[in-house]
């Protein structure tokens, strides 16, 4: 079998192969590649009406929906580039993107309506609002014409990254960065690879991020079954594991959700096939747990980020065992056909187990980030991205993130990776989540600050977390200093902002970032 490389060839080739293959599902509505193949010939028909074609970008807000992923698909069938924008941002941030991308539609899910006039209201040149039943009576008359599809270099999905360390920027992807890793016989050859026909995977975390419309590009990848949900619940992923959901992908904080629900030990998870997980540091203590609650199931870290189109390094199962193997600290290896290097300030590999930047050279790094030639630059080069994470690599070519280096502290000129000892810190029973962050210190440049959120019924003593952390730590990593805060600030990917943490400390003075 040839390599599939564009959503064209794929959508082409199941409906020929399995067309009442179910390809999306969502609230037990169904829909197959015979009927995405002709819903999608309607779809570019009704994009064409629009005046939309090849190279011009439409938007969705909304929550994760069928609509929006066929919308996609189709789209991309012609190089028309999808931009999911998060529903949980404010009418400002959606308009700056729908000004940065320049899309001449919005389609917007229902209850959306308000947010988004208010948001194209910000606009000189705003984008037309479609909602989702007119888009469904104009796709239910449009013609089902043939057309000519893209190719594998052509861009379809402009994702934002998630606005963890500042403003979002528009990774542009291709075809090919989509599918490129996910079809080689070098990548086929690995268990998690190959998949039943039965199988099911499960969309739960936001569709713009990578974690949420990268499953629904492994469903058509691999020609199978994805069930959509509209947002992540615990219950939700509960119900889907009982539903006969065999693979899934969330977040370090949703899997904490998912295994700590008092549900958890009543749910019938024995159709779980593969648990992956990342996109964050996840607590040692968490992975643990995870692993003894869902026992049948293969966990699999991910590692990667939205320039890389998601998983470029990955923890295989059998690196999950519970005997105290040190693996489990790891992010795992490149995956095939990706490559990955640890460098110093001066690009220049550094030897195994030398703490520097991760660097991946792979067919899924993005073409660029949209109207940013200057961040395109610093971040892509020669074909090598630079990802802004502080690893090492061991010998065995597995590489252990540290934490990003914009969040690395020095403190008396030791470097301090707060991941490290948040991961320490949330070992204490009392603690319920936490982040470490560095605030300014006359003495030591910078010192450890431990945030600290409860968990529900226990109280934090700041004194006891110092203590706790000190019997566990090198005394510079250990905190000066405990904030006992109500709520974590996280942003629409689960992913806690340290710079939120840190910014009534650093108020009128700069911070020498790395
Ligand atoms: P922004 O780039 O806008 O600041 P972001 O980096 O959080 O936001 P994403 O592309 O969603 O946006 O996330 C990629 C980052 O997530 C990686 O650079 C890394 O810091 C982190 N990450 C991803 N997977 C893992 C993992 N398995 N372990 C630790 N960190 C991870
Ligand atoms: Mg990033």
């Amino acid at each position: 079998d040839t390599e599939k490389l564009t959503f064209d060839e794929l959508i082409t080739h199941w409906a020929q192969e399995k067309p009442d293959q179910v390809a999306l599902e969502q609230d037990g509505a169904a829909l197959t590649f015979a009927e995405l193949e002709d819903r999608s010939r309607r779809i570019v028909a009704m994009l064409a009406a629009h005046g939309v074609g090849k190279g011009d970008r439409i938007a969705w807000l909304g929550k994760n929906a069928r609509h929006y992923f066929e919308l996609f698909y189709s789209a991309a069938r012609i190089g028309v580039v999808m931009v999911p924008i998060g529903w949980r941002l404010a009418a400002p941030e959606i308009a700056y993107i729908l000004g940065d991308t320049g899309a001449k539609l919005v389609f917007i899910d229902e209850g959306f309506g308000e947010l988004a006039a208010k948001a194209c209201g910000e606009l000189d040149t705003p984008p037309e609002i479609i909602d989702t039943p007119t888009a469904q009576r104009e796709i239910a008359a449009a013609p089902a014409d043939a057309f000519d599809g893209a190719g594998p270099d052509d861009p379809v999905l402009q994702l934002y990254t998630s606005g963890t360390t500042g403003n979002p920027k528009g990774a542009v992807l291709t075809n090919a960065n989509l599918f490129s890793l996910r079809q080689p016989a070098e990548a086929a050859a690995q268990p998690w690879s190959s998949w039943d026909e039965d199988e099911a995977i499960l969309i739960c975390m936001p569709c713009a991020h990578i974690g949420g419309t990268g499953l629904g590009i492994m469903a058509i990848a691999a020609g199978i079954r994805g069930i959509v949900q509209s947002e992540f619940t615990p219950d939700g992923v509960l119900d889907g594991f009982e539903q006969g959901i065999t693979r899934l992908f969330i977040v370090p904080a949703a899997l904490q959700m998912v295994v700590q629900h008092p549900r958890a030990k009543d749910t019938d998870m024995s159709a779980v096939k593969y648990v992956m997980y990342g996109a964050a540091p996840i607590p040692l203590d968490l992975l643990r747990e995870a692993v003894q609650t869902i026992p049948g199931a293969g966990f699999l870290q991910c590692y990667g980020m939205t320039e890389t189109t998601g998983t470029i390094a990955m923890l295989p199962p059998e690196d999950h065992a519970l005997d105290g193997n040190q693996r489990m600290r790891s992010a795992g290896k490149a995956v095939p056909g990706a490559e990955l290097k640890v460098v110093g300030e001066d690009g220049a590999e550094l030897p195994r187990g030398e703490v520097g930047e991760l660097i991946c050279k792979s067919p899924s790094n993005m073409q660029g980030y949209w109207n940013l030639p200057d961040a395109t630059r610093g971040a892509l080069k020669d074909g090598w991205m630079h990802t802004g994470d502080a690893a090492y690599m061991d010998e065995d070519g597995y590489v252990y993130i540290q934490d990003r280096i914009k969040d690395m502290i020095i403190s008396g000129g030791e470097n301090v990776y707060p991941a490290q000892v948040e991961s320490a810190i949330y070992g204490h029973p009392a603690v319920g989540e936490v982040a470490v962050i560095g605030v300014p210190d006359d003495t030591w440049g910078e010192a450890v600050k431990a945030c600290v959120v409860a968990k529900p019924g226990s109280e934090v003593d700041a004194e006891d977390i110092i203590t706790f952390t000190r019997e566990r730590l090198a005394g510079f990593k250990v905190p000066k200093t405990v904030d006992v805060i109500p709520e974590m600030p996280r942003n629409a990917s689960g992913k806690i902002l340290r710079r939120e943490l840190r910014a009534p400390y650093w108020e009128g003075r700069d911070r020498q970032v790395n």
